[in-house]
């Protein structure tokens, strides 16, 4: 039997809420299948942490992580710590010092669950939006000089690298190959950003000759907030910076319905490190200690976790288990439903029992 290293980090907010659910639904799914199982080792590393310690993880929390399988996590931030702190303290570090390159965000419309896109149910609009995680717009290179002064100046610069987009190009591409339609559009602004854009653009071009079998096309970013809106069954395979799909998942996950459901995963392709494996919403304080909590995202993003870890029935097995529930009516507030996080998972485990 296959055992299975976890780290846990739930950290803030809801994230302990959502991240106890998750456990309890992969535990239900290793019980059902029997060839594996999870050694969980739970880490308090948190805005609490900082608020009594001066850092939200010890100086050599990459370094403790390391030798885990995954790293399953649930949210980072709090009221009374400011958000670049939070970022900067634990998610980043862990994202940065892995090279977690590849942020994969599956984005579809679960039966039962309303989406505000007229005539566009389950089965319309089923996404994955590959967004590259270590470099462009978010490499933190620029400066301000005369701060204050009318001549004030700020540069904020994106730098990206042969290396760092051929990789995720490469990585979308493949993805794409694996999905049925075989199909990836490729976001840039290249009309407009000449230098890194383009060069997007030419090795895009280059890679996709690797992929005879994979269709593509482009899209500036602007034209693609439009056809995701008006079009949204002419996409699958999203591929885009950091920047640019930063925006394009709110986006997402506000047409399929919640935040509440949105799963990313971020990746090391090359496995020479842990990926990790969370919800895409934040610490949510205004809800946090009430039990309302939708397991949802944290219940798809365990999937992604189980996949990648090669266990892809039991991956299967817990997102069927979702889509029956959600089916079913059982559902939180934020999605229309009267349920609390633990009805949801109770459910979703009950499922996972029932299924034959
Ligand atoms: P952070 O500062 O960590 O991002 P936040 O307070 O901004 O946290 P988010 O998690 O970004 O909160 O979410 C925004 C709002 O969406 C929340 O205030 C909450 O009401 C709702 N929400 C987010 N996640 C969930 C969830 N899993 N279940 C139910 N509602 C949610
Ligand atoms: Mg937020």
């Amino acid at each position: 039997m296959k055992t299975y290293k976890i780290a846990s980090i739930p950290a803030d907010g809801i994230g302990p809420e959502v991240i106890a659910a998750g456990h309890q639904a992969l535990e239900a799914l290793a019980r059902r299948d029997g060839g594996f199982a999870f050694d969980v080792t739970e880490f308090d590393w948190s805005s609490e942490r900082y608020k009594r310690t001066g850092a939200l993880m010890p100086e050599d929390g990459t370094e403790q992580l390391k030798a885990f399988d995954a790293i399953f996590f649930g949210a980072v931030g709090a009221p009374d710590v400011p958000d670049h702190l939070t970022l900067w303290g634990l998610r980043l570090p862990i994202c940065q010092g892995f090279d977690q390159y590849a942020n994969v965000r599956p984005t579809r419309i679960l039966p039962g669950i309303s989406a505000p896109l007229e005539g566009v149910g389950p089965g319309d609009l089923d996404w994955v939006i590959v967004r590259e995680n270590s470099e462009g717009e978010y490499s933190g290179v620029g400066g301000r000089a005369h701060k204050g002064m009318p001549e004030e100046v700020a540069t904020e610069v994106s730098i990206f690298t042969r290396v760092g987009v051929e990789r995720i190009m490469r990585y979308a591409f493949k993805l794409a190959q694996s999905r049925p339609r075989k199909f990836l559009t490729v976001v840039t602004k290249s009309n407009a950003q000449r230098h890194g854009m383009v060069m997007w653009d030419e090795i895009a071009m280059e890679v996709s000759k690797d992929f005879p079998d994979v269709e593509w096309d482009k899209m500036l970013v602007d034209a693609m907030t439009v056809r995701m809106v008006k079009d949204p069954k002419s996409l699958d395979t999203i591929v885009a910076t950091n920047l640019h799909a930063d925006i394009l998942s709110d986006l997402a996950g506000a047409l399929a319905g919640s935040l509440g459901v949105a799963p990313t995963a971020n990746i090391d392709p090359e496995r020479r490190f842990p990926s990790m494996f969370e919800p895409i919403h934040g610490s949510a304080f205004d809800i946090t200690g009430k039990g309302i909590a939708n397991p949802v995202a944290t219940f798809w993003t365990a999937s992604q976790m189980l996949e990648h870890l090669g266990e892809s029935a039991a991956a299967q097995r817990l997102m069927r288990a979702v889509e029956k529930v959600c089916a079913d009516g059982i559902m939180t507030p934020d999605v229309g439903g009267t349920a609390k996080t633990q009805d949801v998972t109770d459910a979703v485990c009950e499922a996972i029992r029932g299924e034959n």
